[in-house]
């Protein structure tokens, strides 16, 4: 591979202006739709549309395609959105079904190939190079986290330790033995593996190498970055992806640690209102709809994401022009209603880490109580030894910050570290019991 002394992996991509975005987008939209009719299920979504590939002239034509939901994939599972023969596929992933049913996503040796270069292009932006070591610490199979951060991490050229989920002794083993430089994880993790190493004594700053976090896969607060960051003082930045996008690879944090970079030669990023589905001023917050641009075995057109976030304005002094989406405030499914108001488990997480002696480890339960919808916060306190009359403030404290936020008084349960339960992939946050009386 030839040296690249640049700051981009993919410099000609990376430094398009929006222009030369824009064209590329409507070249690779076109191309995608025309394949797309190799789908009987694009097909007849076409022809129930009265729309024909020739219709979309411009980038804004993309508005006439409907949308595709988790629901179509639901619908056609396993194969039915295949836009190639099957023999042409070379691997499947499915989602965790974090939200329902799994479901199925195919692609070609191109579409791993492709998915590779987008991840090892984030990688790059963040300073990584082949000199580095990387440990991944998702889980690997079906969850898209691990072999996408393993080809994207080969890709590079760094040496990479599929060290997997789960198992922090050995975690810690691989980053003191190895040298490891990079770490991609999940945030919820990242605090467990730390409480590991303060009870082996062993101090990331002063005897590990440790450099650049890559978190995602779960939505989380500017304040836990901050709190990893601090713990371990390491960079973290902020990596999204999901399964029906490959996985990760969509977008990522530069440097800057200003909002995630959606990579539009992959993929058009619209925002829309998850009721109206219409575009939402840039700014504002909707539902993220992606398209690929680049899929060969399964292209998906305007796929809602579920996901929430906005359009953050401004050029990014990155140099880089692809747009910058706002870290994800959760999913329209993850929206509790309590007693007519909407509450996100992210707002809960915001209060509670403003408070030093709380960890990031907590669980939102939903009850009905006399006909009343009642919540109880269970969170793992960050420090020991604080006084009965410590406790007790402390929990009015954060109930009354609670409720200024949430418009109803919660139950606060605080609780000694290592107490809730731990899953050994995304954070399981809320527990709503009241579905029982529906
Ligand atoms: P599932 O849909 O079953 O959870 P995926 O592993 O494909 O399976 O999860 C993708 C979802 O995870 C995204 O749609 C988003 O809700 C969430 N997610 C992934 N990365 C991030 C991130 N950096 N911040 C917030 N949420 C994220
Ligand atoms: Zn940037």
């Amino acid at each position: 591979m030839a040296i690249n002394n640049s700051e981009y992996f993919n410099p000609e991509i990376e430094t398009m202006s929006r222009e030369e975005i824009k064209k590329l987008q409507l070249e690779r939209l076109q191309k995608t739709v025309r394949h797309c009719m190799n789908s009987p299920f694009y097909k007849k979504r076409f022809e129930e549309a009265g729309l024909k590939p020739e219709d979309i002239k411009t980038l804004d034509d993309v508005r006439k395609i409907p949308f595709t939901t988790k629901q179509d994939l639901r619908d056609t599972y396993p194969f039915g959105l295949a836009s190639v023969p099957l023999s042409e596929c070379v691997r499947l992933h499915s989602s965790s079904g974090t939200t329902g049913n799994p479901t199925v996503i195919l692609h070609t040796q191109k579409d791993l190939d492709e998915w590779a270069n987008a991840v090892a292009r984030c990688l790059w932006m963040v300073g990584l190079r082949p000199d580095d070591v990387f440990q991944n610490s998702s889980g690997y199979g079906m969850f898209t986290g691990g072999l996408g951060f393993q080809y994207g991490a080969e890709r590079l050229g760094m040496l990479t330790v599929p060290a997997a989920a789960g198992n922090s002794l050995r975690q810690i083993k691989f980053i003191k033995d190895f040298g490891t430089t990079a770490i991609h994880a999940i945030p919820s993790y990242l605090t467990r593996l730390h409480e590991v190493m303060e009870q082996e004594g062993v101090d990331p700053r002063k005897d590990t190498k440790l450099k650049v976090f890559a978190i995602g896969a779960e939505p989380h607060t500017e304040e836990q970055r901050k709190r990893i960051e601090d713990m371990f003082g390491v960079k973290a930045y902020n990596s999204f992806g999901m399964s029906e996008m490959c996985g990760p690879g969509v977008a990522f944090e530069c440097k800057e640690q200003n909002g995630l970079h959606f990579w539009e030669d992959y993929y058009i990023v619209e925002i829309v209102d998850p009721e109206t589905l219409e575009p939402v001023p840039d700014g504002q917050i909707g539902e993220l709809v992606l398209t690929t641009l680049n899929r060969e075995a399964m292209p998906l057109l305007r796929y809602r994401t579920r996901d929430l976030t906005r359009v953050l304005p401004g050029d990014c002094p990155c140099g880089r022009k692809h747009i910058r989406l706002d870290r994800m405030k959760g999913r329209s499914d993850d929206m509790m209603v309590l007693r007519g108001v909407n509450i996100f488990p992210i707002q809960i997480e915001k209060i509670l880490l403003n408070y030093p002696e709380l960890s990031s480890n907590y669980l939102i339960t939903l009850t009905t109580d006399n006909d009343n919808d009642n919540m109880t916060v269970d969170v793992e306190l960050a420090k020991e030894g604080l006084t009965d009359n410590q406790l007790k403030d402390l929990e009015k404290a954060v109930c009354r910050a609670l409720k200024d936020e949430i418009l109803l008084t919660p139950r606060i349960h605080l609780l000694v570290a290592g107490t809730l339960p731990q899953s050994e992939g995304k954070a399981v946050r809320v527990k709503d019991l009241r579905k029982v009386y529906q």
